[in-house]
């Protein structure tokens, strides 16, 4: 039986792995992919408070695991499938084995959205990309696109002009939803050009992309490109929470979790931080912030059921 399992190990999982192990708690980390979460496709943060030079989201994360595992929080590599509660106790359901746990704190985040036009699936990985600083590095000295109007398509889009021979950045309204900070420096950057009021039909190739058709008012655009970049927003994480009946807890209307200040659920002895729950920031230092608040919450929650149980 463990005391506290967090799913999830970007920001918020990692966050909530060191105060809770610190605090003398056995935690365990399950993390599907590697830890460090969804800031690791991101080029550069400047808005990570005390850490002053810009760094690459991989370079800001790198020693979050290991800070957690100094204080005795395992970090595990598995995919959660699904939680139940049975009693006071949490049956968590990896892809090879089910665990107990008194504890559960829900740090799934988000993942990338489709912008949904033809063939985009088909050409995820051989010439479509949600990740510019993983994959810009193909195009260096080509033309590449990028989809989206917010903070996320604005600023890789300024990372791409960097590596790229030009940018065109093709947005469906004639408004940004960026920061203006970001909007200015993209206006400014002569490698970028906008196509405003604009969408992406299909994206066309044999094996890899050769170009895609961009409709624009009443014509059609066809760029020759090898490269396109997908920024059009993300979706919660929220499947592990599914239950035959809904959810285990109580949801929002917009498919986030349902917290309070203390990042409760509606199902004591369950947490959600970070990016999937209600109201979130959609901060690195947010998420940080939640998964300290749940942490100190859990291990209250552990002692006074440990207590019960006696
Ligand atoms: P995530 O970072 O999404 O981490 C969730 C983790 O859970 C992932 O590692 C995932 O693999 C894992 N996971 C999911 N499901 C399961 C499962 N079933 N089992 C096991 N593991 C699972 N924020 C800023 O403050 N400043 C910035 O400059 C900034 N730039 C950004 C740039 C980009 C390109 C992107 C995409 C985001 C940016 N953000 C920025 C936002 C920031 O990255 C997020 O707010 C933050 O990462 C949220 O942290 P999280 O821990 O809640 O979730
Ligand atoms: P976002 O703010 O939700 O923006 C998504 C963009 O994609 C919007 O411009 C939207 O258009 C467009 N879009 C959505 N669906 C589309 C579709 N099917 N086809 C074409 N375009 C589509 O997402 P994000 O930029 O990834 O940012 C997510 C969150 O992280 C935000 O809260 C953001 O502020 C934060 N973030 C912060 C930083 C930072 O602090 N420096 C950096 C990155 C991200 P419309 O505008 O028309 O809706």
């Amino acid at each position: 039986m463990k005391n506290l399992v967090i799913i999830g190990g970007g920001p918020a999982g990692l966050s909530s792995g060191l105060y809770a192990s610190r605090m003398g708690i056995d935690t365990t980390i399950y993390e599907k992919i590697s830890p460090g979460g969804q800031i690791t496709l991101s080029s550069e943060i400047e808005n990570y408070p005390g850490v002053c030079d810009v760094k690459s989201g991989l370079e800001l994360m790198q020693c979050w695991p290991e800070q957690a595992k100094k204080f005795g929080c395992k970090i595990e590599s598995s995919e959660v499938k699904q939680i139940k509660k049975v009693g006071n106790v949490f049956e968590i359901e990896l892809f090879d084995k089910t665990i107990k746990s008194l504890s559960v704190i829900v740090a799934t985040g988000a993942s990338p959205r489709r912008a949904g036009f033809e063939n985009e699936e088909k050409f995820i990985g051989k010439g479509i990309s949600t990740c510019a600083v993983c994959d810009g590095f193909f195009y260096r000295n080509q033309e590449v696109a990028v989809i989206g109007g917010g903070d996320t398509a604005l600023e890789e889009a300024l990372y791409l002009a960097g590596i790229a021979s030009k940018v065109y950045l093709i947005h469906r309204r004639d408004k940004f939803r960026a920061s203006p900070a970001t909007i200015k420096r993209v206006l400014e950057n002569t490698k970028i050009e906008i196509l405003y009021n604009s969408k992406v039909k299909k994206v066309y190739g044999e094996q890899f992309v050769d170009g895609i058709i961009v409709e624009q008012e009443n014509r059609e655009i066809d760029l020759k490109i090898p490269g396109v970049f997908v920024f059009v927003g993300n979706t919660k994480n929220t499947d592990v929470l599914k239950s035959e009946n809904g959810f285990i807890c109580e949801m929002e209307e917009d498919g986030s979790v349902s917290v309070d200040l203390n990042m409760k659920t509606s199902l004591a002895g369950l947490y959600a931080v970070g990016d999937i729950r209600k109201d979130a920031a959609k901060q690195v230092v947010c998420a940080a912030a939640d998964g300290a608040v749940a942490a100190l919450q859990a291990v209250k929650y552990v002692d006074k059921i440990k207590e019960l149980t006696k």
